[in-house]
């Protein structure tokens, strides 16, 4: 009988048994002075570490069936971690999913994102955000969530695994995949989806849903509908047609970035002499095993949360709007998380109350004021994705920055005045929030870091309600609202997760 064993060690003792071991859970934990990794292995009935090559399964391999000739169908608009995930869910209960979306194939969007990094322009149908893969392609593919009760996550990681991803998402506490191995995950699973006989269009935007129904209605087929949360002119039509939605609170801000080496001292507290205690001789040994550090901050400043979203360490802070003229920030990284930066979401939730009126849409209304306060804000350099940024401690002291340090940005950024310019619900809170950090992780508060506007996409302003028995739309009868644009799901993990739940409900319909 299989058992697990848990042992708390030091890196450098955490690395050799990893290497020997069948590892199932480990987590570095720098809360101490003193690093250190946990890890539980696979142990036999007498308590003995399980080798890491024993012919042990690491999991149940997916199931997919043959669903060319298949009676029933559901319609997925959209093809991020909830579409995939929703089909690929489709595709084990004989149910051929046919996809629709927006964007291009994820080899052809990756020519129009180096096109957006070197300041040629933004393609409004493919972008950061949006093709095939959804806005999880090209991020930092952080694989965890913070609910632990929507489903069956170790599922999202054996199929992350099964498509490609490496070995350390069925186990490390904080998986990551990297958006240089994420798209071909991706495009394995579009493989098996066809394969199988499902369907994907690409460049194809749904600009009705009563037309869409139109024409399948009579075949009572099922609609899941994985928007994901940047698409404003669908938000719109859905409004324009009649589907319920409601504001719901969400969270904006700035990106900050540090240098990463001053990272790893704050949070692997590395100053002296310290990192004798790993039991490695140099910080790169150290780093390659336990790598570059994260960190996830939180403080209430005026009754409002303030946190970091999204740290992707050794990352690039990207840019990551679909509309043009305007200027939207967030982070990703590749999968060795080894650029010299280290950037993050620095965001304050921003409650329904705290904007005027009544519309559903007005949440989605402030998102877009602020992107394009911000674009006019680095209008001076007269290149399209150039975003505005100024010193943190600048920042937070009121003072102009007269030069900015090196940035991961790759269309480049300006000076700007971020103090002056953030609405008052955001600007001051952000300030107290980094004193607060400053306190927690002293030396954080620098002149060394810079803060880029603006992170306006951290979380879905709207959503849109669902009955929690069928997790149909409340309005439409068939229509599965589901991921991160339903409002219901945030992140890669937890919206492919939603895609799951829709699917299965659809596949426990009656026929
Ligand atoms: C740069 C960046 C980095 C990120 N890093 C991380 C991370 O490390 N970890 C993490 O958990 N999360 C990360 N996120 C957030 C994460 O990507 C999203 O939470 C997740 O992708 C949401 O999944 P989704 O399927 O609900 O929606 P999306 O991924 O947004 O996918 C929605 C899809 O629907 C398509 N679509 C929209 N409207 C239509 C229409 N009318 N017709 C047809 N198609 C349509 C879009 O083109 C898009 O492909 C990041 C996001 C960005 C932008």
């Amino acid at each position: 009988m299989l058992n697990v064993s848990q042992y708390i060690l030091s890196p450098r003792e955490a690395h050799e048994a990893e290497q020997q071991w069948r590892v199932v859970k480990r987590s570095v934990d720098a809360r101490q002075r003193e690093l250190r990794v946990h890890l539980t292995v696979l142990t036999d009935d007498e308590g003995r570490p399980i080798a890491k090559d024993a012919p042990i399964p690491l999991y149940e391999p997916p199931a997919f069936q043959d669903v060319h000739k298949a009676v029933r169908s559901a319609i997925i608009i959209g093809a991020g971690p909830a579409g995939l995930f929703a089909a690929l869910t489709l595709l084990e209960h004989g149910i051929k999913p046919i996809i629709y979306e927006r964007g291009k194939d994820v080899s052809e969007r990756k020519k129009d994102i180096a096109l957006l990094n070197r300041n040629e322009g933004l393609n409004p149908e493919s972008n950061y955000c949006f093709g095939e893969g959804g806005a999880g392609t090209f991020s930092d593919g952080k694989l965890f969530s913070r609910s632990k009760k929507r489903g069956n996550m170790q599922r999202v990681m054996e199929l992350f695994h099964y498509f490609g991803a490496p070995d350390t998402v069925l186990y490390e506490a904080h998986a990551h995949i990297g958006s240089d191995k994420l798209p071909t995950i991706i495009k394995n699973m579009r493989e098996c989806i066809i394969e199988h006989g499902g369907e994907i269009h690409f460049g194809t935007c749904i600009t009705s849903l009563k037309e869409l129904k139109l024409k399948n209605y009579e075949l009572r087929i099922p609609v899941i509908l994985a928007i994901g949360h940047s698409a404003h002119d669908t938000y719109r039509m859905l409004a324009a047609e009649g589907v319920a939605l409601e504001t719901k609170g969400f969270a904006m801000g700035v990106r900050a970035e540090h240098p990463q080496e001053l990272i790893n001292q704050l949070m692997y507290h590395l100053k002296g002499d310290r990192l004798r205690v790993t039991g490695y001789r140099n910080t790169d040994e150290l780093i390659g095993y336990v790598g570059n550090a994260s960190y996830s901050l939180v403080t209430q400043v005026d009754g409002r949360g303030v946190y970091s979203f999204c740290m992707c360490p050794g990352g690039h802070i990207v840019p990551a709007g679909s509309t043009q003229g305007t200027c939207v920030v967030n982070g990703m990284s590749a999968s060795h998380r080894n650029s010299p930066f280290a950037n993050s979401g620095m965001v304050v939730q921003i409650n329904p109350e705290d904007i005027e009126g009544n519309d559903p849409l007005k949440g989605l209304l402030y998102q877009e004021e602020l992107e394009r306060l911000a674009f006019q804000h680095s209008a001076i350099s007269s290149q399209p994705s150039v975003a505005p940024a100024q010193r943190l401690r600048d920042f937070v002291e009121g003072k102009a920055s007269k030069d900015l340090p090196k940035c991961s940005y790759l269309p480049g950024i300006v000076p700007s005045r971020l103090d002056q310019w953030l609405p008052t619900h955001i600007g001051p809170r952000l300030q107290q929030g980094f004193r607060d950090f400053d306190r927690k992780y002293p030396g954080f508060l620098t002149n060394e870091a810079v803060i880029v506007g603006v992170e306006s996409r951290s979380s879905s302003a709207i959503r849109i309600p669902r009955d929690p028995e069928t997790l149909q739309s409340v309005s439409q009868p068939l229509l599965y609202p589901c991921g991160e644009g339903a409002g219901y799901a945030g992140g890669i993990t937890s919206s492919a997760l939603d895609g799951i739940n829709a699917a299965l409900k659809i596949a426990g319909l009656a026929q």
